[in-house]
């Protein structure tokens, strides 16, 4: 960068992933490079393989990919799945298009659900298609926590109540990306049988790993599994983990990174990070409704704690307006995707995030709105200091 478009001060990057890296996670990976067969290293891989399964709440395992969370999407599906298999899947977003086409791809069959995107999966409507499956054609059910795209977080525990209602014997597949470290997720609890995660949202780490979660009943799924798999199978992972290491080279530096995220969430403490995000969360919808804009998730009992995204008025144009707010502010804000493009942007209070900084974030938002010319109501970050000033008092409470 040459010196006259230096920009002083921090970018605020309040897209929902990849999110800012904290200093300590930053120096963790600042580390030489060890032997990945060697001793040292199994200290590592177990404090991470065993470090992670907390985070899912989960006992049984947790294989970390050196791969962005699609790679573990293809690795969930390959696994446990077989040519020409039913997945029954909701279309919540940009991210459940995303994961349907790839099933497609890979030779599944695949139901799905739809949705006007301004919604979460229904619990209801999965309880009816899979009562109506008699013959259980149906072997999956997949499943977006926190749809990225749109802001809405699906009930996992509705879910797992709609399959057991249905007495329908289909896994239960979940895309935890952007939810990991963010949004409570029960793995066993809810008995999700492969919850799928990615570093780079609310772990506060670089792209490059990602994490699935997965229950006895995937693991005896993939024994009969006949889709195509080498680099990505389980069984080789599973083998070599059970000692510490991999079957091939780790991302150690990432590693290095991901123990120390760990401790990071721990220090926090895993509900404090989640009622954290509820609340953060909360001050940007307040000041969202008080400049009289819409919210793309039009039920507050689906609002994400990670991500919010704003529907700006017919005839103005979401990108446009992200570019004002890039050269003005030096801040990104997520944009439109597919269908949405254009017409909304997203701000995402997810990961290494507090108080101020997403005022900071809402403040570039609110003088966007003026020299963008987009009609607003003022006060929406007077509003959002207020809720943060009001609940004050007991998130101290709660810490004490
Ligand atoms: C980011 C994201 C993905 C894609 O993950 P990559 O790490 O980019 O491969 C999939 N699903 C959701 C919900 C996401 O937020």
């Amino acid at each position: 960068m040459t010196r006259e478009n230096r920009r002083p001060g921090r970018h605020f990057l309040q897209i929902p992933g990849p999110t800012p890296v904290p200093e300590r996670i930053l120096a963790a990976m600042s580390r030489q490079i060890l032997d990945h067969r060697g001793l040292e290293f199994g200290v590592l891989g177990r404090r991470v393989l065993s470090g992670i399964k907390g985070l899912f709440k989960t006992q049984s395992h947790v294989i970390i990919y050196p791969a962005s969370g699609s790679g573990a999407w293809e690795a969930s599906l390959t696994n446990t799945l077989s040519p020409g298999d039913k997945v029954l899947m909701c279309e919540t977003g940009q991210f459940a298009v995303l994961w349907e086409a790839m099933a497609r791809r890979l030779g599944l069959e695949t139901e799905v659900i739809p949705t006007d995107w301004r919604i979460a999966a229904d619990a209801n409507l999965i309880e009816k298609k899979l009562k109506a499956d008699t013959g259980h054609k149906i072997k999956a059910v997949c499943v977006v926590h926190n749809e990225t795209s749109t802001g809405c977080l699906t009930r996992l525990d509705e879910v797992r109540k709609a399959l057991d209602a249905a007495k329908h014997p289909a896994l239960l597949m979940v895309d935890a990306i952007s939810s990991l470290g963010a949004a409570d997720l029960r793995h066993d609890e809810w008995g999700i049988d492969v919850t799928v995660a990615g570093s780079q949202k609310g772990m506060m780490m670089p792209p490059g790993l990602s994490f699935t979660a997965i229950s006895a009943k995937a693991i005896e799924a993939s024994k009969a599994a006949q889709l195509r798999k080498s680099y990505f199978a389980w069984d080789e992972m599973l083998a070599l983990n059970a000692t510490g290491y991999f079957p091939y080279t780790p991302a150690t530096g990432l590693l290095y990174g991901l123990a120390e995220a760990i401790d990071l969430i721990n220090d926090e403490g895993l509900e404090n990070v989640f009622a954290r995000h509820q609340r953060l969360a909360e001050a940007t919808r307040r000041a969202v409704q008080a400049w009289g804009l819409e919210i793309q998730c039009r039920d507050p009992k689906y609002y994400s704690p990670a991500v919010t995204t704003v529907v700006v008025p017919e005839g103005h144009n979401a990108d446009a307006y992200r570019k004002i707010v890039l050269d003005n502010f030096n801040m990104s804000l997520g944009t439109g995707l597919n269908k949405i493009a254009g017409k909304a942007f997203r701000i995402a209070h997810l990961g290494d995030t507090n108080e101020l900084t997403v005022l900071g974030a809402l403040t570039g938002v609110e003088m966007g709105f003026e020299l963008a010319g987009i009609p607003h109501k003022k006060g929406g970050v007077a509003a959002a200091m207020s809720y943060i000033a009001e609940t004050a008092n007991a998130v101290k409470a709660a810490a004490a």
